[in-house]
């Protein structure tokens, strides 16, 4: 009673200033992880984004705003033409209070796949490298089923390792697989980071990932594995690094699960001569990271792989 007859005594202006910060706590939310934008620009010089977590897409003039009104205040952006104005856009976001963490573009003079990062230096690594199993498929909508669950495995006869060729989180990837609606038929089990294995499809369900098409061994009978990151190099190499390790062990839990043998770890490359992995193919290390794969199979799993092991068991 006392409580409730001091409120009533509060000017009636700064109740209703209370109620408004109330209600704005509860409706705000926290702020999101770092939003993944890719940049595009057709003939005609339109340009426009696309945001994973969310599937907006728009005129880029209108990014800092709408990453504001999904509540990100952090974005990572990456893009395959320098002919953004790259400067214009940065101070855009900055204006925004939109803090830019990668912002990754074609490297000139380089092959098509080299980026760098406009926004470096990127974040430090934690001490240690660690993988968790995170089982997160696609939502099964009728989009989703026409161009990203195609059917069923044949078989489980492989494994297929590939590089994303971006400097993109595995959640991250997982999102742009969810929500693009550009009528692609892109789709692949495994996305695999510095700290996480994402599972994006069921494993009973083939993808759109070694570009065999609807008959061919690499997407009816094998699982594919994006291996994140392998555009991460110089002072953010250890992203990829720690991806590709994780990958190794992630790789060694599928095969022993499906009961196969290392050498049913194929590359994209194999199934329809895509330079994919592209990052693995530039360092010439398919063989020794399949023989890293084989040492560890031929060994009892360790505890690393014995918790991805448990997780496979359960997954659908
Ligand atoms: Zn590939």
């Amino acid at each position: 009673m006392m409580f409730s007859l001091r409120l009533f005594r509060l000017p009636a202006g700064a109740f209703i200033l209370l109620l408004f910060v109330f209600a704005s706590t509860l409706f705000a939310g926290t702020p999101r992880g770092a939003a993944a934008v890719a940049l595009s620009r057709d003939k005609d010089g339109n340009e426009t984004f696309f945001i994973f977590g969310t599937g907006a897409v728009g005129k880029l003039a209108d990014l800092p705003k709408e990453l504001r009104r999904s509540n990100y205040r952090e974005v990572d952006i990456s893009a395959w033409s320098n002919q953004f104005d790259y400067p214009a856009l940065l101070k855009a976001l900055a204006d925004a209070g939109i803090t830019v963490t990668r912002c990754y573009v074609p490297e000139p003079g380089k092959a098509s796949w080299f980026r760098r990062n406009l926004a470096g230096p990127e974040p430090q690594p934690d001490a240690v490298r660690h993988v968790t199993y995170v089982y997160s498929p696609i939502e099964n909508n009728s989009y989703n089923r026409r161009y990203k669950l195609p059917g069923k495995l044949k078989a489980v006869k492989y494994v297929t390792i590939h590089n994303t060729a971006e400097p993109f989180s595995a959640r991250q990837e997982r999102d742009r697989v969810d929500f693009r609606r550009d009528n692609a038929s892109v789709s692949f089990h495994y996305a695999v980071d510095e700290k996480e294995a994402v599972q994006i499809l069921p494993l009973s369900i083939h993808g759109w990932h070694a570009g065999d098409g609807g008959s061919g061994p690499g997407n009816t009978e094998s699982i594919g594995i994006e291996i994140c990151r392998s555009q991460c190099r110089g002072d953010a190499d250890w992203q990829y690094r720690r991806s590709e390790a994780n990958a190794e062990i992630l790789a060694c839990a599928l095969l022993r699960h499906f009961k196969l043998p290392a050498e049913a770890l194929r590359m994209h490359q194999d199934w329809s001569g895509k330079y994919c992995p592209h990052r693995i193919l530039e360092e010439n290390r398919f063989e020794s990271f399949r023989a890293r794969v084989a040492d560890r199979l031929a060994a009892e799993p360790d505890s690393e792989e014995s918790a991805l092991l448990h997780q496979i068991k359960r997954a659908r």
